[in-house]
């Protein structure tokens, strides 16, 4: 066979060489030991934790070393291209403070970016594997390849194109090449795999040092497989090899379901001539399913937190949801926060060697522990801030309640409100995400206060209103913490309630109850809840007329 005269048979349009290629886009010029990663995600628009956490990798390893992280956008299935889809991917990821320096998002060197206008450069690559006998045409219609199946399934053998089965096509002669194409009959270019047998009989082996994994020992491949579709697009194996190379890609990072295409990778850069990437491959994230006990692959249908746009519209503050997924990529995070607290999360010296190749366990609960403390971190004002932009999103009737001071409230008294309790050696951490946080404090806005607790078992409905009016008919707005609570105290004391908890618990029989029933009465009528933070400083946030209002609304 003339593979030259084939080549030019298939790819008449094509002039240019590999040379040319690597000529055009030559390696990058970084500081030594920078690395080069990038994302490819399908231009579908839907971003998961997944790729967060992917990227979240990326990212670390190009700027912890001073190299570069891009977006190439992968639109070689049919997936449609969702409108605006690029737009969602960065921004989804400028939420959590990811950043791309080039590719579809921009522009760069090394583009184009979009898969599906690097038409031209894939069949570079394909016409030179074409003239050098590695890869050839295959004119197999569905109905052969699904008889091809069905025989091997029979057979118990692996399915695909390889050894005998692929002895039909790759024997084709220009001539019966000719006349296929003159009919015009389809076709997709195939790898001429070397198989993977050596001479003696026994299986040849590939051995990868992933980054992650360690020593990644497997079966060569020896499948012809696809390169070239049909319609003159490339497979993702094609497509990655030829990109990640041009792009001058150092390392790539993508999920552990590419580990099996590995070997095939790897024979499309031996045969390409072309130096690979160091991979990493992610370990899939898992989480333990509620119902069963057992853990399982996070599920777009069943748990919504796989969704990024859960954390933007819960209100989870984007650096929570960083560090969490820190602690899931590197085992000594942790230990690490505990010892730096204050230390910025982009100076963790993050490695892919520390990261678990056994699957990441996500854990909602842990966020929401780890998520407490990075907001206590957060100035009052600043979460006031955060929270404004959630309310936006997620609840925008809430916003003129929180940045319009002539409503009654404004961003002063949020950012009271967000201090509340959070001085002092024992800080509360009661907030945890923007809905969360409103629910917790809504009682300060009137338009969301509600009773939404009884009152003590042992206190009587009408002492109940004797408790109130007797708090209001001595409510003095300037008193101080002690003159305030001296005053529940002799208000309990006065109706036969204990002046401590203890003297009740000791003669039960000799009162009603104790101050702090009495006390729990007034944060009701105030707070609509027997829980909450400390009485007087709401008092205080809340004024005077608003604390009064309520104590007399319910004394009518
Ligand atoms: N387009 C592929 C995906 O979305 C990218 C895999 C890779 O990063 O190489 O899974």
């Amino acid at each position: 066979m003339d593979n030259q005269k084939l080549a030019q048979l298939l790819f008449p349009a094509i002039t240019g060489t590999p040379e040319d290629l690597q000529r055009q886009f030559p390696p990058r010029d970084l500081p030594e030991g920078a690395k080069v990663t990038r994302m490819g995600p399908s231009p579908t628009g839907f971003i998961h934790l997944g790729n967060l956490y992917g990227a979240f990798v990326d990212e670390r390893m190009a700027h912890l070393s001073g190299g570069t992280f891009y977006l190439r956008i992968e639109d070689t299935d049919d997936k449609r291209y969702v409108e605006g889809a690029v737009e969602t991917i960065t921004s989804s990821l400028a939420f959590f403070g990811i950043g791309f320096d080039e590719g579809a998002c921009s522009d760069g060197a090394y583009g184009p970016y979009f898969q599906s206008q690097r038409a031209e450069i894939y069949q570079t690559f394909v016409k030179d594997l074409v003239r050098r006998g590695l890869a050839y045409p295959c004119f197999l219609t569905e109905e052969d390849l699904a008889r091809i199946r069905a025989e091997q399934e029979a057979n118990k053998e692996t399915t695909g194109i390889y050894g005998r089965y692929a002895e039909k096509s790759r024997s084709l002669t220009l001539e019966e090449i000719e006349d296929n194409l003159r009919q015009g009959k389809s076709y997709v270019i195939r790898l001429r795999s070397s198989g993977n047998t050596e001479p003696d009989g026994s299986v040849r082996y590939i051995h990868v040092k992933d980054a992650i994994r360690g020593d990644v020992s497997m079966p060569a491949n020896d499948q012809d497989v696809v390169i070239l579709k049909a319609t003159g697009i490339p497979t993702y194996h094609f497509a990655h090899v030829v990109d990640d190379y041009l792009m001058r890609t150092t390392h790539v990072v993508r999920g552990e379901e590419w580990l099996m295409s590995l070997p095939i990778h790897i024979e499309l850069f031996e045969k390409l001539g072309l130096e690979p990437p160091v991979y990493c491959h992610t370990a899939v994230l898992m989480k333990l399913d509620e119902e069963t006990g057992n853990k399982r692959k996070l599920s777009k249908r069943k748990d919504p937190e796989l969704s990024l746009d859960y954390y933007r519209s819960e209100g989870y503050h984007p650096q929570a949801v960083k560090e969490y997924l820190m602690t899931i990529l590197n085992s000594d995070f942790e230990e690490w926060r505990a010892a730096n607290p204050e230390t910025p999360l982009e100076d963790f010296p993050f490695s892919t060697e520390k990261m678990n190749s056994a699957g990441a366990l996500f854990d909602l609960n842990k966020l929401n522990d780890i998520s407490k403390d990075v907001l206590l971190g957060i100035p009052a004002r600043e979460l006031a801030g955060f929270l404004t932009d959630w309310a936006a999103l997620a609840r925008p009737e809430l916003v003129p309640l929180f940045t319009d001071a002539d409503t009654g409230y404004g961003p002063d008294y949020l950012t009271k409100i967000l201090d509340l309790g959070r001085s002092g050696n024992k800080p509360r951490k009661d907030l945890i995400y923007g809905r969360q946080i409103f629910d917790f404090i809504g009682y300060f806005f009137d338009e969301y206060f509600r009773v939404e607790e009884t009152i003590p078992e042992n206190v009587s409905d009408e002492d109940a209103r004797e408790i109130l009016r007797r708090y209001l008919d001595t409510y003095d707005h300037s008193d101080d913490q002690g003159q305030w609570f001296d005053k529940i105290r002799a208000i309990a004391v006065d109706m036969g309630y204990a002046a401590k908890p203890k003297d009740y618990k000791k003669h039960p029989e000799d009162y009603k109850g104790h101050v702090g029933h009495v006390s729990t009465v007034i944060r009701l009528a105030v707070m609509g809840r027997t829980q909450s933070p400390d009485v007087w400083e709401i008092q205080q946030i809340l004024g005077e007329d608003r604390t009064k209002a309520r104590l007399r609304a319910l004394l009518v």
